[in-house]
């Protein structure tokens, strides 16, 4: 989509931790803290409803990976993996579909 900031970000490949052909995994252009990640589905989907159910599949695999990667490579004690599902969910007006956590808040310390 044109005018979706998670769509140019994924083009641009900036800030871009990991892909393959359905997921990406980047930092949040707009963190709440220090290395905020994104999981979200390469191709553009307003609201979870609108990703196909294997793909659904592969963004929780790749929260659940980075996750890991927290735990293990950043010391994070634990995760929260929020899916803000549409914007009266508190999903921003980016409109697209990301799964996201703040690195900063699940480690022990920065
Ligand atoms: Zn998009």
């Amino acid at each position: 989509m044109a005018d979706c900031i998670i769509c140019k970000l994924i083009e641009s490949k900036k800030d871009l931790l990991f892909e393959d052909d359905k997921v990406a995994v980047l930092l949040n252009p707009e963190p709440s803290a220090p290395g905020h990640i994104l999981v979200v589905p390469k191709k553009h989907a307003p609201i979870l409803e609108a990703v196909p159910d294997d793909v659904v599949g592969e963004l929780f695999w790749n929260a659940n990976r980075s996750s890991v990667c927290a735990f293990e490579a950043l010391g994070a004690q634990g995760t929260n993996i929020l899916v803000q599902n549409g914007i009266p969910a508190g999903q921003k007006s980016i409109m697209s579909l990301y799964m996201s956590f703040p690195v900063s808040r699940m480690m022990k310390s920065l």
